[in-house]
């Protein structure tokens, strides 16, 4: 086969591929794939990252499903500055215990806490201002006072907002592209309602978004769950989470999160309104965000080691058409039926491009776009112009079919679906290989270092998950509560603790953590 010699060649001269594998140096091969995949690029201030046009596509898809969904639900954009003045933040840790320093304002003791710091302004050119100005963490402390004042009585409820916008946490702890970095993109959703069942019903609504972006979009399994009271935001009632989980590193990854605020906010910045009946009430709030987090959850859980996967849903090139010229043969012909076939795909709503440049070779080209992760690759040959076909080459599997090119549209169609499908069931599969069920503190210990998810029947007790902490700290960090499923297991009566001996309340996953 000449197409097999000639891409052996252009490897070795080129230097195209990775130099780690992903079962192997699992942390080196993601530094590496996510700049060979041109997703980021590294910059020269620890914890910041270019994102380059291929992964702000796929933010971009992530944005438009979203965008549209919270539309449906009357969730309105709107844009807060970035800037916090201190009074407000220093409102914020004076009202709610255990929240500041260490849920967002400047944190005093990094060893402790989860290592979220705000950042400061405190120069103007060469001057000092007079009083230093907060960069938004998160914007509850920005807009509340806003929801205050434009919140009188009932018919201004709800008020349902939300931003696109970055934000900054300058955290100390390994940042990692995408998962944890100091500045990142987000939405932030921030609503109000007149009763806590409207806040309730929310929560919940936006939490099933954020699993269909997982699921649907990115191809990544979640369990929807509830924090434990030591691991929710510190000010809010509780907090719920789509919780993902890295095989490799057998580490649990926060995937986004939806608050229940419950009238903490509302105290501290007194958002009252008059209600039906004349009376002076507390509005119920929420919010809710999801990160450029879930771009790395996705690489780390389908990239390989030819470089990323991308699933076909929030790919921006969905199949990219290569010509493989040979010889003598109809080039000519060969690159006119590249471009019509990318024509035809395109117009039936299939993202495909050609690579006409001459500068490289086909096997080239099949290794830079496995590198970029594009879920199919179509090559047309001079075999396969006399044919009439075109062979398709799937990402995922490497699977490789001759398709005809009368009806290739529908064909290409119905192999995306196929792969994005394809790449949930196999993450699927290894995320609930992982899953482990233990009773014991033993079986606990032994589960957490075969890189386990582990299911265990807990009292909920705060000092009892502070025990798990402490008694599994190390150099891997420590292990903690992911988040009780509300897909609960039974739970019969008489079960125990597999940590205090006391009466089990719920099944909770534990896990070391992103
Ligand atoms: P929070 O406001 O803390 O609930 O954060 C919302 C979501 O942002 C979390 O559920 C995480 O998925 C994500 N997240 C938190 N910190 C970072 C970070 N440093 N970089 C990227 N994503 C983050």
């Amino acid at each position: 086969d000449p197409k097999k010699g000639k891409m052996k060649e252009v490897k070795k001269e080129t230097g195209l591929g990775l130099s780690y594998k992903k079962d192997e140096n699992f942390g080196e091969w993601y530094s590496e794939v996510v700049v060979s995949g041109e997703m980021i690029e590294y910059y020269d201030i620890s914890g910041c990252y270019i994102l380059r046009p291929w992964s702000m596509s796929i933010w971009e898809i992530l944005h438009g499903f979203f965008d549209a969904e919270i539309k449906k639900m009357k969730i309105k954009n709107s844009y807060f500055p970035l800037f916090v003045s201190p009074a407000v933040l220093q409102k914020e840790k004076d009202h709610i215990e255990g929240f500041a320093p260490e849920a967002y304002v400047t944190c005093s003791n990094p060893a402790t806490d989860k290592s979220r710091y705000v950042a400061w302004v405190t120069k103007s050119g060469d001057s000092d201002l007079e009083v230093p100005i907060a960069i938004r963490p998160t914007s509850e402390t920005v807009m509340y006072p806003y929801f205050s004042k434009w919140i009188r009585g009932h018919r201004d409820l709800p008020l349902r907002l939300n931003q696109w916008c970055n934000v900054v946490r300058w955290e100390f702890s390994n940042p990692t592209p995408f998962i944890r970095s100091r500045e990142f993109l987000w939405q932030e959703g921030h609503t109000a309602f007149a009763t806590k069942e409207e806040s309730d019903a929310e929560v919940l609504e936006i939490l099933e978004l954020y699993r269909r972006i997982y699921e649907e979009l990115l191809a990544v399994p979640v369990s929807k769950g509830k924090k434990s009271e030591l691991e929710k935001f510190a000010g809010g009632l509780y907090t719920t989470t789509v919780e993902a989980f890295i095989p490799n590193t057998g580490r649990g990854i926060q995937g986004a999160t939806s608050h229940c605020l419950g009238q903490n906010f509302a105290r501290i910045f007194e958002i009252n309104f008059e209600n039906e009946k004349g009376e002076k009430a507390m509005v119920w709030q929420n919010s809710w965000g999801f990160t450029t987090r879930t771009i790395g959850v996705m690489i780390m859980v389908h990239g390989d080691d030819k470089g990323l996967v991308l699933p076909p849903k929030v790919a921006s090139t969905q199949v990219v058409v290569i010509p493989v010229p040979y010889k003598d043969a109809n080039t000519q012909g060969i690159y006119d039926a590249c471009a019509a076939t990318v024509r035809e795909m395109n117009e039936s709503g299939i993202r495909a491009e050609a690579d006409f440049r001459d500068n490289y070779s086909p096997g080239w080209k099949y290794s830079h776009w496995e590198m970029k992760g594009v879920p199919l690759r179509i090559e047309i040959g001079p075999k396969d112009l006399a044919n009439n076909q075109v062979r398709a080459v799937r990402r995922d599997n490497g699977a490789k079919t001759d398709i005809p090119m009368a009806n290739l549209a529908d064909q290409v169609k119905d192999v995306l679906a196929t792969i994005q499908q394809n790449l949930f069931d196999v993450a699927k599969q290894k995320r609930d290989a992982c899953v482990q069920i233990v009773r014991t503190w033993d079986e606990f210990t032994v589960a957490l270092g075969q890189k386990k998810l582990v299911l265990a029947p807990w009292c909920d007790e705060e000092a009892v998950e502070k025990d798990v902490k402490a008694r599994t700290k190390g150099e891997m960090g420590a292990a903690k509560t992911l988040c009780s499923p509300f897909d609960q297991p039974e739970l019969p009566e008489g079960t125990l603790c597999f940590v205090s001996g006391k009466p089990a309340k719920k099944w909770t996953y534990w896990g070391r953590s992103y």
